[in-house]
This record gives structure tokens, C-alpha cells and sequence, in this order.
């Protein structure tokens, strides 16, 4: 940069950009004074973020879907949506297959006996009590696998090793996250009698990674584990003496089909209701080996925070429908239910927070094509958080994806995502991972997007100053 910088310089020629006519430029954007002032007090004093993701991470602890903890947990929703003033506040219950985990052991029993650390990977067989040993059959990539012959897995474990780095974007766990997503199908149906993989995960820590995965085309459900990225790394380098390896695998759990879950739904009535609604949410269930901070309590905390703040304002001209939704870790079952049960309702835009709490760095909607004007006072309203505009972006999140598809509009705020998969899925999303300051440039943001878009806020009697 400095050394282009010169070389204009020293021929006698201005930057490139210092040429450019202001006369050029696209019209000035003002941000809306009542917009900018909402956003810099969710900024400078939030407090509902917080006060929701350490109220519902210690009252409630883990919400794995369906089971009473995930009951509890809507409870505990109800309760507060209702005491921070919300409208419509209600359950909207339905079925799915509940899938709980129960003892977990992995141990080499040759060459080097010795244990590793590994956890189920959702809807994986039971091993029984009893649990499975066989040989280990090693692949560096889910392909590697899908290119192997039968007779080099049947009978065997399967292990996936391969390598998922730390982007800014997350982007890394769409496409490293095929070894846990088909990786036990693909084993199942070449004859592998379970399937461990290295954890879907950026850190070093003895923590193994769980996460949903799906038996398909058939494919008998067998045991599938994720090892710690310790603990992986530690089977590669047993696996590179050259003898067989043979492991004692343990993967009990239970699966019954006539599991309930639901749907928490609380609204801020706008004036006009037959105007477009703006939908915002998170999801309230989470994994079950921590207190699931970051996936997602804080998602629903910045969600109902950026709205609670619009109602501290007045009354927006369109109603701001906030969702907690359950059941997203085992496959979305609440973002399709929500949508199928709100196919006639009209939405002005649909955006969900579920990549932690960390910063908001960009944001891409639909809106940057199909209304340029509303766009451009987005971006003016978030750029002093210090949130660029990605033109190119796409849709984003699994609860708000099917109403998306049916035709939402949509907006993404992306989180700064280098830390996230250091903690998801494992124990270690706990309260302590979220950083408060973080959380209210989050707040502010969503904040800005809600008051951007509202449609107007008429001020109306203050709302008292509850939790
Ligand atoms: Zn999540
Ligand atoms: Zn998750």
C-alpha cells in the first residue's frame, strides 16, 4: 500500500481516489436523529441482553430439544417476554423425535490402550452397554471415505481426521462440517460398525464438538462419536506407527419418535396492523453439554433487547414479531413448524443472531436490491458501529431459513466468528464466553436495523423500566 502510495507520488500523480469528482458520489444519506439515539443508548446501557442470556443460561442451564429442560426453558421464556412488556406472548407447541445421550466412553485397546475423550454426535446409534471394538479405518476427508471400497470399512470404525481453521466469516463450518454431517451415512452404508470424527471445532481443548447429523438413503443408524481435536490428533499419531488399531467404542442413547417442543412468540403491536412484519429471533434450545451461552441464549437476548428498546421509544408504525425458537440444534424442527403455522402472514423483513455474540462486523440483505433507499439508510445507521455493507451477501440462519424460502425478505448481520467454533457444541459455551461489550454493539445493531425499518415510531406513554 505505502510503496503504490509512493510511486503515485513520485510521478506526480494524486491516489486514484482523490480524483473521483464528488459530483459523482451517490446522494447523502442523514440518519434518522431518533434511529442514531436508540442505537447509541443499546450501545452505551443495554442491559436486557444481558440480564436474558445470564437469567436463562443459569435458571435453566442446558435445553436440549424437547426434553423437560427445553419445557422449562419456554416457561422461563413466557415469563420474562410477559414481564418485559411484550404483546401476544404464547407457546407454540409441536412433535418431533427426541434424541437424548447417555454413557460415552472411546479407549484404544491396541497397540497403546489408553482412553480419548468423545461425545455423540445427534440422532447416533446406541452401541448398548455392551459398546462395539473393532479396527480403525482411516480417511482424511468425508471423500476420501465416499472413494474408499466397501471391503476397506466393513466391519471397521471408521475415522474421519481433517482440519477446520478459524475465518472471520464462520465459513469454514459449511464445508468442513460434511465428515460429522455425512459421514455416518456414507460409513453405515459401506458396512462400518460406528464412526468417530475429529470435532467440527477451531480450539485445542480436550472438548469434543457435538452437532446434529442424519442417517439417509437407507442407511442403518450405527454409533457415531466426535473425538476432542486432542484427542484425534493423538489416534493420527498412534495411527502412523503402522499397526492396526483397535477400538472399544461406547455410545449409548435413546430416540423416540413422540418428542414436543415449541415455538415462543411475543410481539410488539404496531400501529397499522395490516402492514408487513418485522421478524426477528433466535433459538431457545441448545446442546446438552453446557449452558448453551453462545448457541444460542444470546441470540434471543439480542433479538428481544434491539426489540424491547424500539418499545422504550413508542410504537412502531409495523408490528416486530420476536421468536425463540426450539428445536434448531437437531435439524430446525421450529423454523419449519413456525413457518408452516404463518404462511399467510406478510413479512417486511426476517433476520435471526445465531453465531455468538461477538462483535457484528457486516450485513447483506435483500433489501440492497429489491428497496436501495431503505438499504442505503441501513447502511448509514450501522456504519458507525463499524459494520460494512456486503452487496454479494446471502440469507443466513436455520429458524428463519423456511420463511425466507416462502418469501421473506431477508437480513444477515454477520458476528465476528474467529473464536465461535473454539466453544460450539462443547462444554464450554458457558456464560463466561460472552463479552458484554461485544453484546451491546450487537444489541445497538439489531436495534438500528429495527428502528430503521419500522416504519415510524410515534412516541407513547413510557414504558416502565423492567428487567
Ligand atoms: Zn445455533
Ligand atoms: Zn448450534
Amino acid at each position: 500500500m505505502k510503496r503504490t502510495l509512493l510511486a503515485c507520488l513520485s510521478l506526480g500523480a494524486a491516489p486514484a481516489l482523490a480524483q473521483t469528482s464528488i459530483t459523482t458520489l451517490p446522494p447523502p444519506v442523514a440518519v434518522d436523529p431518533t434511529v442514531a439515539a436508540l442505537r447509541d443508548e443499546a450501545l452505551n446501557n443495554d442491559h436486557y441482553a444481558w440480564d436474558i442470556a445470564e437469567g436463562l443460561t443459569t435458571e435453566v442451564g442446558q435445553r436440549l430439544a424437547a426434553t423437560e429442560a427445553e419445557a422449562r426453558a419456554r416457561d422461563w421464556a413466557v415469563k420474562r417476554l410477559t414481564a418485559m412488556g411484550f404483546a401476544n406472548v404464547h407457546v407454540e407447541p409441536f412433535t418431533m423425535p427426541i434424541w437424548t445421550r447417555g454413557a460415552e466412553s472411546a479407549e484404544i485397546v491396541s497397540p497403546f490402550p489408553q482412553k480419548l475423550v468423545v461425545a455423540a454426535l445427534g440422532y447416533s446409534g446406541s452401541t448398548g452397554p455392551a459398546g462395539v471394538t473393532g479396527e480403525i479405518a482411516y480417511f482424511d476427508s468425508v471423500d476420501a471415505l465416499r472413494l474408499a471400497p466397501d471391503s476397506a470399512v466393513r466391519g471397521k470404525i471408521v475415522f474421519i481426521d481433517h482440519h477446520m481453521a478459524p475465518t472471520q466469516d464462520g465459513s469454514g463450518y459449511g464445508q468442513f462440517g460434511a465428515p460429522r454431517r455425512q459421514g455416518p451415512t456414507i460409513a453405515s452404508l459401506k458396512g462400518a460398525i460406528g464412526i468417530v470424527v475429529r470435532s467440527i471445532g477451531t480450539d485445542h481443548h480436550r472438548n469434543p464438538h457435538t452437532g446434529i447429523q442424519y442417517f439417509t438413503d437407507g442407511a442403518r443408524p450405527i454409533p457415531a462419536g466426535a473425538l476432542s481435536v486432542p484427542d484425534a490428533e493423538q489416534l493420527v499419531r498412534i495411527l502412523r506407527r503402522g499397526m492396526p488399531v483397535v477400538m472399544h467404542l461406547t455410545l449409548v442413547s435413546q430416540r423416540h419418535e413422540d418428542g414436543r417442543s415449541g415455538n415462543v412468540v411475543a410481539e410488539i403491536p404496531g400501529r397499522d396492523p395490516k402492514t408487513p412484519i418485522l421478524l426477528i429471533g433466535g433459538h431457545l434450545d441448545s446442546w446438552d453439554l453446557a449452558t448453551g451461552a453462545i448457541d444460542d441464549a444470546s441470540g434471543v437476548a439480542i433479538m428481544t433487547a434491539a426489540a424491547r428498546h424500539i418499545m422504550d421509544a413508542g410504537r412502531p408504525l409495523r408490528t416486530i414479531r420476536v421468536v425463540w425458537f426450539g428445536a434448531e440444534e437437531p435439524g430446525g424442527f421450529g423454523g419449519k413448524a413456525f413457518a408452516a403455522a404463518h404462511a399467510k402472514d406478510s413479512y417486511a423483513i426476517a433476520g435471526e443472531s445465531d453465531l455468538g455474540a461477538d462483535r457484528v462486523w457486516r450485513f447483506s440483505t435483500k433489501l440492497s436490491r429489491s428497496d436501495p433507499a431503505a438499504y442505503a439508510r441501513l447502511t448509514a445507521a450501522l456504519a458507525p458501529l463499524g459494520i460494512v455493507k456486503d452487496d454479494d451477501g446471502k440469507a443466513d440462519g436455520t429458524d428463519v431459513e423456511p420463511t425466507i424460502d416462502a418469501g421473506a425478505p431477508w437480513i444477515t448481520l454477520n458476528q465476528d466468528a474467529i473464536r465461535y467454533f473454539d466453544y460450539h457444541h462443547t462444554p464450554d459455551d458457558t456464560l463466561d464466553k460472552i463479552d458484554p461489550v461485544q453484546l451491546r454493539q450487537n444489541v445497538a445493531a439489531w436495534t438500528a436495523v429495527l428502528a430503521t425499518l419500522s416504519g415510524g415510531i410515534e412516541p407513547g406513554p413510557k414504558q416502565p423500566k423492567r428487567r
